[in-house]
């Protein structure tokens, strides 16, 4: 098990409202390329120095890869797939929405909390 969890002891910066869980990534220390927090290599110039950073979490849909309707989201949307941060690095996510369409390529969205494991991150529309 790799130790990544961080006391989550930032002072207080966003005036008071709840703390919602922040999205990590990783920066090259050498061409500052933003990368996935999985990534341990930049992927443009191979560098192993990654410095972490908290992305401020808004960002657009990339792709789509299925949208979920249950009976029991008749008005709500449940979208797997990915979001291109502002930052510059792409996570998978899960978009719920109040909607009955797929949300296309290219809504703001931002970030509503991590999922189970961070495997992939809960998002609304912005
Ligand atoms: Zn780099």
């Amino acid at each position: 098990m790799l130790q990544t969890q961080e006391p989550t002891a930032a002072p207080g910066g966003t005036g008071g409202g709840p703390e919602v869980e922040a999205l990590h990534f990783h920066r090259c220390a050498w061409c500052r390329s933003a990368a996935e927090r999985s990534r341990t290599l930049c992927r443009v110039c191979g560098s192993s120095e990654m410095d972490e950073e908290r992305s401020e979490g808004s960002g657009a849909i990339s792709w789509t890869t299925r949208v979920v309707r249950t009976q029991d989201l008749v008005h709500r949307i449940r979208q797997t797939c990915f979001v291109a941060l502002d930052e510059g690095f792409t996570v998978p996510a899960t978009v719920e929405a109040q909607a009955i369409e797929p949300l296309p390529t290219g809504t703001r969205v931002r970030l509503a909390g991590l999922g189970p494991d961070e495997k992939a991150a809960v998002f609304v529309p912005a």
